[in-house]
């Protein structure tokens, strides 16, 4: 254990200012408060919170963080409270033990959702002041430490996991690198123990085998960037077994590079000998194609800034450089630790390289609950970066695999909200591309833009997923809310009642319902059906067991149906109503809805195949009717299916009638396929059913063609 004096003279050694006096009282103040407490390896309880303090001096934190570190645990642990601790600490080291313990009271819950508002109140504690973070990292990397002493496999992987998948990523977002390697690697351990054993001792053997190669490759290094005029530090050091063991995932082979198990680093004073030093390697040595980078020109988002090259170098062996300055490299070392800024005694996170934990916060209070934005941010976390550029030529950073569509929204929500193209590299492009590095791209907004639900299947940052999510939620409640209301409506007026709102009030007790919304919204998803509101509300229709009859097929009067019909308009597909894929309903067509109960209202035409196996269930039968305005210029897809002849240009002939039609071919399929025929279904963007009959009939005039019907189920 370390000793009193040790972890004084720790801190001291790298801020003189210290707080000595505050550091030897909390020292004392945990020590007893954690008395005769053990932890799992049977060290007593004390120990924990002194190795992670004594972490805590290796990144040379400010005391408060230190004190902060000795006394995480007595809140939730010990008998002592927050107040004694601010009356004897002060206010600072008050909310910082706050901070930490608060997030320890719901830690190690098996429960995805209890996990997901752990980490909530991990990045709104952060946010609050960054220290809290820190001393959270350390705390868990000697829990990690320590992990094996925990008799419970369960719990054992349970928090391997949580390391991998949210602390080793934070601690990478806050450039503690040696920290984020030692978190995965010690996870890594846990969940397959036998893959790290055998890279450790495949490392060993390559070790072994190249005897001082190392040493020889760092001499040679040195000799070269002296002889160029350059004073430089040169080391090598081992990659941890898991970037190793990632390495091959990623590459599916073996390693026996020494670029793989090796990095070697050029530390020089100023950025200009950065590039002299970059100049002299690649002038000894050919350069290995793509894997140059410059994060001095570009630093990553969290502020780390270096050149990576890799070269055929000494005794040809390709090796990994890293160049970088005095002071790049302690920003490397300590992250955040090193320009953090203090304001009214707390660790503000302002300015860029606190980005990314904006971006969290905003997430976090647009997503729906903590679930989902854990499943956000813990993709978001993991995936590697692309750079790109607006044509200001600011540069936005995306993960990988972003889409325009993420570039707008990583601009601003509203440029998101409302964006409708985009133009890459001066072309325009579809929203779902990829983005590559270095793209120049414009986004193309307008007014009247709103987020497509189709979005939702491509874009992979937190923000524009969650911003799309909560579009499709409130449009899709308007919906189900609109239908509900128009489903009561009907059913009240069939059973020969006055509809008034009011008279529902009495009944949302029934349905569990907190308004008469809520419970239009719960009618329209299918959760309850028109007949059992009504008999709620008249009691009496139930007793003559006055269940409303379901729309026959069979019926002919086509303006008493219209008169009970509910009235559809062109609503936005995958909501409140979906067109069934059998028999593609078009504007014009007699139509019926079939609710199911979640999923609101399938549209069928009422001469469906598909019809046939909802005889049995006449409840959930809706009587339906269009609502399309005649300027409506919204396409409505129809199929049909088409045999022409095999033979030149009836291919041509067929796409022309239709596009002279006004019909847009949105898909088209080679069904069957014979030496004189082909047979394909063709799905056309039209207006309505007569524009579809019209372009039938010009189909069916067309010599080529053999035949053309619409496509029934
Ligand atoms: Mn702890």
């Amino acid at each position: 254990m370390i000793r009193q004096f040790e972890l004084v003279e720790r801190v001291k050694a790298y801020d003189p200012a210290a707080d000595e006096d505050a550091l030897n009282r909390a020292y004392v103040f945990s020590m007893k408060a954690h008395g005769l407490q053990k932890r799992a390896s049977g060290d007593p309880y004390f120990s924990h919170p002194l190795e992670v303090a004594g972490i805590l001096t290796e990144y040379r934190l400010d005391s408060a963080s230190i004190v902060t570190a000795l006394l995480h645990d007595t809140v939730e642990d010990t008998l002592a409270t927050r107040e004694q601790i601010e009356s004897l600490f002060g206010k600072e080291i008050g909310r910082l033990v706050d901070g930490v313990t608060k997030l320890s009271r719901i830690e190690l819950q098996s429960d995805q959702a209890q996990q997901a508002e752990n980490f909530r109140k991990l990045v709104l504690a952060m946010s609050e002041d960054i220290r809290v973070l820190l001393v959270k990292l350390a705390d868990r990397l000697h829990n990690m430490r320590t992990l094996r002493h925990i008799g419970d496999p369960e719990k054992r992987k349970h928090i391997a996991r949580e390391t991998m998948e949210i602390y080793a990523p934070l601690a990478e977002r806050v450039g503690m690198h040696d920290m984020k390697d030692e978190l995965e690697d010690l996870a890594f351990a846990e969940f397959n123990p036998d893959a790290r054993e055998s890279i450790l001792a495949r490392l060993g053997f390559l070790r072994a085998r190249g005897e001082d190669l190392i040493v020889r490759i760092i001499d040679e290094l040195k000799r070269i960037q002296s002889k160029g005029g350059l004073k430089a530090e040169v080391s090598g050091r081992e990659k941890s077994p898991y970037s190793v063991w990632r390495k091959m995932q990623r590459n599916h082979v073996g390693f026996e590079q020494l670029s793989d198990i090796m990095a070697f680093r050029v530390v020089v004073a100023t950025v200009a000998e950065c590039y002299q030093a970059l100049g002299i390697i690649h002038s000894h040595y050919p350069m290995v194609p793509g894997r140059f980078k410059d994060y001095i020109s570009t630093p990553k988002p969290n502020g780390y800034c270096s050149i990576h090259t890799g070269v055929i170098g000494p005794e040809r062996h390709r090796i990994e450089i890293q160049i970088r300055t005095t002071e790049m490299h302690e920003i490397a070392d300590r992250g955040v630790a090193t320009h953090w800024v203090y304001k009214q005694g707390r660790a503000r996170t302002e300015g860029p390289q606190y980005r990314w934990l904006r971006e969290l916060l905003d997430i976090l209070e647009h997503a729906a609950g903590p679930e989902e934005f854990l499943e956000h941010t813990k993709l978001e976390m993991f995936r590697d970066q692309v750079f790109c550029f607006t044509p200001k030529g600011d540069l936005i950073v995306l993960p990988q695999a972003a889409t325009p569509v993420d570039f707008a929204y990583a601009i601003h929500s509203e440029i998101g909200d409302t964006c409708v193209g985009a133009k890459i590299n001066g072309r325009i492009s579809p929203l779902k591309t990829i983005l590559k590095n270095g793209d120049q791209v414009e986004i193309l907004t307008s007014k009247t833009g709103t987020p497509n639900p189709e979005w939702e299947r491509f874009v992979v940052t937190g923000k524009a997923r969650t911003r799309v999510r909560r579009f499709v939620r409130t449009q899709q409640r308007a919906q189900y809310i609109d239908l509900g209301r128009s489903i009561l409506q009907k059913q009240f007026e069939r059973g020969g009642y006055e509809f008034s709102p009011k008279t529902l009030e009495e009944v949302l007790e029934t349905f569990r319902c907190s308004s008469v919304d809520d419970l239009y919204a719960d009618l329209g998803q299918g959760l309850h059906t028109g007949g059992e509101v009504m008999g709620a509300v008249f009691p009496e229709t139930k007793a003559k067991g006055g269940k409303v009859l379901p729309p026959r097929r069979a019926r002919t009067k086509k303006d008493k149906d219209k008169e009970h019909a509910i009235p559809i308009r062109g609503l936005i597909p995958g909501m409140a109503v979906h067109f069934a894929g059998c028999c593609h309903a078009l504007p014009g067509d007699r139509i019926v809805g079939i609710v199911t109960a979640g999923k609101g209202v399938t549209v069928h035409t009422i001469d469906c195949e598909a019809l046939e196996s909802f005889t049995d269930t006449p409840e959930r039968w809706l009587d339906l009717a269009w609502d399309v305005d005649s300027n409506d210029q919204e396409g409505h897809v129809g199929r049909i299916t088409v045999v022409v002849a095999n033979e030149r240009g009836s291919l041509g002939s067929l796409s022309t009638v239709i596009g002279r039609n006004d019909g847009n071919i949105t898909n088209l399929k080679i069904t069957n396929r014979s030496t004189d025929f082909f047979e394909m279904t063709i799905d056309i963007e039209v207006q309505n059913v007569r524009h579809l009959t019209n372009i039938i009939a010009a189909l069916r005039a067309t010599p080529a063609i053999n035949s053309v019907e619409r496509a029934r189920g």
